[in-house]
């Protein structure tokens, strides 16, 4: 079983604008795709867990989905790298769209698209971390039994000024690029 790193997408991988529903509102950040390279060469798999609201609400396609999917990983392909997985939930509980409306076990924080990582490619979460830009994703690391790190891009710098009670990251860095920095100084208990 490998290690992972589940990447959150909006504010994390991509500027956060919202409902992300056309192509000329998508803005990888500037270090994304250094920053998914770097963590694959150090072993790990990189694997995107998103929530996409929008589609539950009908603003945004499931297809949209898919396609902002499909650019991700052709700028990778340029670089030589690719995405080892990529999950979205795409419910709600009071979903416009009927057929997104469900209470489902994916919505992060809830762990269901990484148990389904997991069990798809083989990964092992008790040595993964999960970095995004809401406490929702650290809340999902604590989940998974993953470690968690916050990071200030997208909504994370409000998030950091408002942190729950109950709830610490195992870091809290500026950007992806910082977070994927911590990853490789702090490898998993037991090694990668
Ligand atoms: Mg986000
Ligand atoms: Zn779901």
């Amino acid at each position: 079983m490998r290690p992972a790193i589940f990447l959150d997408r909006d504010g994390t991988l991509n500027e956060d604008v919202g409902h992300l529903d056309r192509f000329e509102r998508l803005v990888l950040f500037p270090w994304s795709l250094d920053a998914v390279r770097l963590l694959r060469r150090a072993g790990y798999a990189v694997v995107v867990v998103t929530n996409q609201g929008g589609v539950a609400r009908g603003f945004v396609a499931e297809s949209f989905v898919a396609e902002v999917r499909r650019f991700i990983e052709r700028r990778l392909a340029d670089i030589g790298e690719r995405l080892d997985g990529h999950y979205h939930c795409p419910h709600e509980p009071h979903a416009t769209v009927a057929a997104y409306r469900r209470i489902c076990d994916c919505r992060k924080p809830l762990p269901g698209l990484v148990r389904r990582a997991c069990r798809e490619l083989d990964l092992d979460a008790g040595r993964s971390v999960v970095i995004g830009d809401k406490w929702s994703d650290v809340r999902l690391a604590r989940a998974a039994g993953a470690r968690g790190v916050l990071i200030r891009t997208g909504y994370g710098g409000g998030q950091e000024q408002a942190p729950p009670t109950d709830l610490r990251p195992d870091a809290v860095a500026d950007t992806l690029m910082d977070a994927a920095a911590w990853v490789l100084r702090n490898p998993p208990p037991g090694g990668r």
